[in-house]
């Protein structure tokens, strides 16, 4: 008969020894996942005795944890901008650094509304937006969130996250505002972003069909933003990677190249023909990106260019405007 203080306890001492990040944040994670509790019932109920299975069910947990699987790979779930996401092998782990995106992306929104002499806080009626590899569709279900009455293409490469991408806008009732399109970078079919949404399609069953308007001139350059955190990191950096990432996270959705910053420079001059005239491009950039990507936003092209630095103080986000 094990209570749960003695199962943390345990629990935690194993992901010790196995030199786990956060042991014991990832043990009671583990734990209240098991038990379909939440923190707060944890620490209130320390004498509360578990059942074998559940105990059995814990204990493997922890044990597949010790062994470098990520704590979200085991529950199935990440939290990104105060929304709770589903998480498979399949997508990258959404990151908080990311959410510094989310939140340059509405500021320099807002700073547009403001110079247009619109309200600051709009709904976002009429807006545009791409998110570029989306993943799990982190970026554009929180933006889709802030943002009740924009319209929204996220494309992958991977018909797997993009599977997961729609199950998590269709949790977060987004999916109807979202057209999720399995692509490299902005290489989507003419006339996609005009197509009516693909609620419930899976990716993978029929082809999905583009309703193909007459192209005018600025539907050219339909987007108001363009949001991506594309792959970055360099593969002669993935032996100093932690093993929960090298191991367990898509290579896809990790490196962009030998070096990592290689797939910026498609993916800038891609987003300068789907730019409407003064909309937005906000980037997530490598630890070590900026110098490579920031001369890529050739003045031609590009004004306003901001940098914001995560908490770690590192170059993570590259905003600029589309002439
Ligand atoms: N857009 C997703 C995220 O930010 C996935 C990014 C990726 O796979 N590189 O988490």
């Amino acid at each position: 008969m094990l209570n749960v203080r003695a199962a943390l306890k345990n629990g935690i001492a194993q992901l010790r020894e196995a030199d786990v990040p956060s042991f014991t944040l990832a043990a009671e994670l583990l734990l209240l996942h098991v038990l379909g509790r939440n923190r707060t019932w944890l620490y209130a109920h320390p004498e509360e005795i578990i059942t074998d299975a559940d105990a059995h069910r814990f204990f493997e947990l922890v044990v597949r944890r010790a062994a470098g699987e990520p704590t979200q790979h085991l529950t199935g779930k990440q939290e990104f901008w105060g929304l709770e996401f589903e998480v498979t092998p399949d997508v990258l782990i959404p990151r908080p650094e990311t959410e510094h995106l989310i939140e340059v992306a509405l500021d320099r929104l807002a700073l547009r509304e403001l110079r247009a002499g619109r309200p600051q806080k709009s709904a976002g009626a009429g807006l545009q937006i791409a998110d570029i590899g989306t993943g799990s569709g982190c970026i554009a279900i929180a933006l889709a969130k802030e943002l009740p009455a924009a319209n929204f293409l996220a494309t992958d490469l991977s018909p797997a996250a993009l599977a997961v991408a729609l199950r998590n806008a269709q949790r977060h009732a987004v999916a109807d505002r979202i057209q999720f399109i399995e692509c490299n970078l902005l290489a989507f079919p003419v006339g996609a972003q005009h197509a009516a949404p693909l609620l419930g399609t899976m990716p993978n069953s029929a082809p999905p069909v583009f309703h193909e308007s007459p192209v005018r001139g600025h539907e050219l350059r339909p987007f108001d933003l363009i949001a991506s955190n594309p792959p970055y990191i360099g593969r002669r950096e993935a032996s100093s990677l932690p093993r929960e990432v090298r191991d367990h996270e898509p290579a896809s959705a990790l490196f962009g190249g030998e070096e990592g910053y290689e797939l910026y420079a498609n993916l800038i001059a891609q987003s300068a023909t789907h730019l409407k005239p003064g909309a937005l491009l906000v980037l997530e950039l490598g630890h070590n990106s900026l110098p490579a990507v920031q001369p890529l936003l050739d003045a031609a092209n590009w004004t306003n260019v901001g940098v914001t630095n995560d908490l770690a103080g590192i170059p993570r986000v590259l905003a600029a405007e589309r002439f």
